[in-house]
C-alpha cells in the first residue's frame, strides 16, 4: 500500500479496495518499525489518527471523498497542532502543547487527511542537515550515515522511506527543496503569501513559506491545493484565487522556454552537473527550448540571506523569554536571571548564533552597513528575476551543489553548511516558487533539478516536472539496502 501514490490512494479507498483505517494502520506500523533507526518523527499520533481514519471512512461511506479524504500525512513539527505537542526541534518546545491548529494543519483536516504524526526538523528551522534538531538527526534513508538535508529532513525522509505518503514541510532558503534533493523526492515552495504562514512557527517571515513534499510533483500538486489559499489570520496571505493545479497537467511542454542558469553550473562538480543536464536533455525532448540565462548577482543571494534570516530571527525569536510559552528555567532569581537562564538553556548553538548576528547587523551602528545593504541586495536579486523571466517560462539548475554528506562532515564549519543552499536561497529573497524534483543519483546519493517559476507560476512548474516524471523514472528510484520499502 506504501507504493501507491496519492491519487491511487483515494481510488483504492474509492474503490472499497481498502480502508482509511487499514492504509493508516499500515504506515502506523511502517513507522514502528523504521522510526527507531531513522528518527524521521518526534511525535507519532496513533490514536488520533486511528480515530480520524474512521471518521473518513465514514464520510467516503456516505460519499463525501475529496482527493485528500482517508489519505495519511505528516506534517513538520513547525505547524501547531492543538493538543499535540509541537517543538519546532528545540528545547525551547519540547513541552509546548498549541492549543489551536495552524491555517494548513485546519485545511488539511478538513480535507479529511489523516495525520500520522509531526516530523523531525533543524532547531527553528536553521540548518541544512537536521544536525541542530534537538530530538537528535534524522538518518537519510538512501544512506544512514548520511544527512536527509534540513531543515525539513523528517519531512523528506519520512517520503522516502514511504513513512508517509505526503508530508508538509516550509523553505525559508532551502529547507523544502535541499532535503527533497537529498532524500530523493520532490518538494516545492510555493510563491511567498500563496500558504498561509498563521501557526507556522516564524523564523524569517518575509521569506518562510509552506509546502508539501511528495513521491511526484503530481502528489505534491494535490496537497498544495489543499494547502494554498487566502487566509485572513495571515496579513501576507494573498488574496489570489487558488487555481486547479492537477487540472492543468497534461498539456503539451512544446515551445515552453526553459532558461538555463549559467551562474549555476559555474562551481558544480562534472558528475553532478551531468545529471541536472542529462533531465534537461529529457525536457528537450519532451518539447521544451533550452536557453542559457544569466543571474548575474547569484553570488550575492547567500550573504545577503544570513544578513536578513538572522535578523529576522532576532526578532522572531525574542518572544521565548520564558514567560509567556515554552521552556522555563529552574529557580529564577530575578527578571532577568529568567530570561538569561532560559534563553541559554532553551536555544541550542546554531539558533544562538543566528540571534546573535540578526542582533548585531540590526543594531543602530551596524544597521546601513549590514541590514540596508541587504535589502538593496535582495532587490537587485529580484529584478535579475524578473530580466531572466522576461524571456523564458521557467529557470532550471540544481537544487544543490551535492548529494548527501556524511553526519559531522560540515558542523564545525557554519559557512560551509550554509552553502547548500547556494542555489535556492534567491528563490526565498524574491519570493518566487520553486521545486525540487530526482534526476538520478551520484555515487548512491540521489541529485535534485530545481525549476523556478514566475510569481503563482507553480501549475507551470509542476507541471513541467510532472511531464518528465512521466517521462522517466528517476522519481521511483528506492533506496535499495535498507528495505524501507
Ligand atoms: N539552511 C537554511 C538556513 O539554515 C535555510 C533553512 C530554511 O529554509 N528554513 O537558514
Amino acid at each position: 500500500m506504501h507504493e501507491l501514490s496519492v491519487a491511487q490512494m483515494a481510488q483504492g479507498l474509492a474503490a472499497g479496495a481498502f480502508s482509511s483505517l487499514e492504509l493508516t494502520q499500515h504506515f502506523l506500523r511502517r513507522i514502528e518499525a523504521h522510526n527507531g533507526h531513522l528518527n524521521a518523527y518526534i511525535s507519532v499520533c496513533a490514536e488520533q489518527a486511528l480515530a480520524s481514519a474512521r471518521r473518513a471512512d465514514a464520510a467516503i461511506a456516505a460519499g463525501q471523498q475529496g482527493p485528500l479524504t482517508g489519505v495519511p500525512l505528516a506534517h513538520k513539527d513547525i505547524f501547531c497542532t492543538a493538543g499535540v505537542r509541537t517543538t519546532c526541534g528545540s528545547r525551547m518546545l519540547a513541552e509546548f502543547v498549541p492549543p489551536y491548529d495552524a491555517t494548513v494543519v485546519a485545511r488539511l483536516q478538513a480535507a479529511g487527511a489523516v495525520v500520522l504524526g509531526k516530523t523531525n526538523m533543524d532547531e527553528f528551522a536553521m540548518g541544512s542537515s537536521n544536525e541542530t534538531s534537538y530530538f537528535s538527526a534524522v538518518r537519510n534513508p538512501w544512506d544512514t550515515d548520511c544527512v536527509p538535508g534540513g531543515s525539513s529532513g523528517g519531512s523528506a525522509a519520512a517520503v522516502a522511506a514511504r513513512l508517509a505518503p505526503i508530508a508538509t514541510a516550509t523553505d525559508t532558503g532551502g529547507s523544502i527543496r535541499q532535503p527533497a534533493a537529498l532524500c530523493g523526492v520532490t518538494g516545492l515552495k510555493p510563491t511567498y503569501g500563496r500558504v498561509s504562514r498563521w501557526g507556522m512557527i516564524a523564523f524569517a517571515s518575509s521569506m518562510d513559506q509552506g509546502g508539501p513534499i511528495g513521491q511526484s510533483a503530481e502528489d505534491c500538486a494535490l496537497l498544495l491545493q489543499a494547502m494554498a489559499g487566502h487566509d485572513p489570520k495571515d496579513s501576507t496571505s494573498i488574496v489570489e484565487p487558488v487555481p486547479d493545479y492537477c487540472g492543468q497537467f497534461g498539456g503539451p511542454l512544446d515551445g515552453l522556454k526553459i532558461g538555463v542558469v549559467e551562474e549555476y553550473f559555474a562551481d558544480l562538480g562534472d558528475a553532478v552537473a551531468a545529471r541536472v543536464r542529462g533531465a534537461l536533455a529529457e525536457l528537450e525532448k519532451l518539447g521544451t527550448r533550452l536557453v542559457s540565462v544569466r543571474l548575474p548577482r547569484s553570488h550575492l543571494a547567500v550573504p545577503a540571506y544570513y544578513v536578513l534570516a538572522p535578523a529576522e530571527a532576532s526578532a522572531n525569536l525574542a518572544r521565548f523569554d520564558g514567560v509567556r510559552y515554552g521552556y522555563r528555567c529552574a529557580e529564577p532569581v530575578d527578571l532577568l536571571d529568567l530570561y538569561c537562564r532560559t534563553r541559554a538553556e532553551g536555544f541550542g548553538a546554531e539558533v544562538k548564533r543566528r540571534i546573535l548576528v540578526g542582533t548585531y547587523v540590526l543594531s543602530a551602528g551596524f544597521y546601513d552597513a549590514y541590514f540596508r545593504k541587504a535589502q538593496q541586495v535582495r532587490r537587485l536579486i529580484k529584478e535579475d528575476f524578473a530580466a531572466a523571466f522576461a524571456q523564458v517560462d521557467i529557470l532550471a539548475g540544481p537544487s544543490c551543489p551535492a548529494g548527501a554528506f556524511r553526519f559531522g562532515s560540515k558542523t564545525a564549519d557554519p559557512v560551509a553548511m550554509y552553502l547548500q543552499d547556494i542555489y535556492t536561497i534567491a528563490a526565498n529573497l524574491a519570493g518566487l516558487p520553486a521545486l525540487s524534483l530526482p534526476c538520478g543519483a551520484v555515487a548512491g546519493k540521489p541529485i535534485g533539478l530545481q525549476l523556478i517559476g514566475n510569481y503563482f507560476a507553480e501549475a507551470r512548474i509542476l507541471g513541467a516536472a510532472h511531464r518528465l516524471q512521466q517521462a522517466t523514472d528517476w522519481h521511483r528510484a528506492v533506496p535499495a539496502a535498507e528495505g524501507w520499502r
